[in-house]
């Protein structure tokens, strides 16, 4: 899976910048909390991988998480939850709510560039 377009889900404008600088090569569009997000992919249908963040007002990325998985539509997204919480029953929570892989922050930009690419060469990989 090449993504054709990363969905950036943060709550950290800062953090906005970073993924804008360590993932240059791929297109980027971005929300501030879960309920941006929903709206993001409504309007981005080529949405195919989303970077998760877990802490943010509004809608949390759990909360997000759930109604994504749950609505049917998006059964195929990828989503990369990149948190601080990074105690292992968050990870376990973030996986069985669906996501397809965890990192902890704070992380290198190859951290990202590696679980993108395990993606891209699907499961088993
Ligand atoms: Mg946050």
């Amino acid at each position: 899976m090449q993504p054709r377009k990363i969905l950036v889900v943060d709550d950290s404008k800062l953090m906005h910048k970073m993924y804008e600088v360590m993932l240059r090569q791929y297109p980027l569009v971005y929300a501030l909390d879960g309920r941006q997000a929903l709206e993001r992919l409504q309007e981005h249908a080529d949405i195919d991988l989303v970077l998760l963040d877990i802490n943010m007002p509004n809608m949390n990325g759990l909360e997000f998480l759930a109604q994504v998985r749950g609505d049917g539509v998006h059964g195929d997204l990828a989503v990369i939850i990149i948190s601080t919480e990074g105690r292992e029953e968050d990870t376990q929570r973030g996986l069985e709510a669906g996501a397809s892989a965890y990192i902890k922050k704070p992380f290198h930009s190859e951290d990202i560039l590696e679980k993108i690419s395990q993606l891209e060469k699907g499961p088993g990989a």
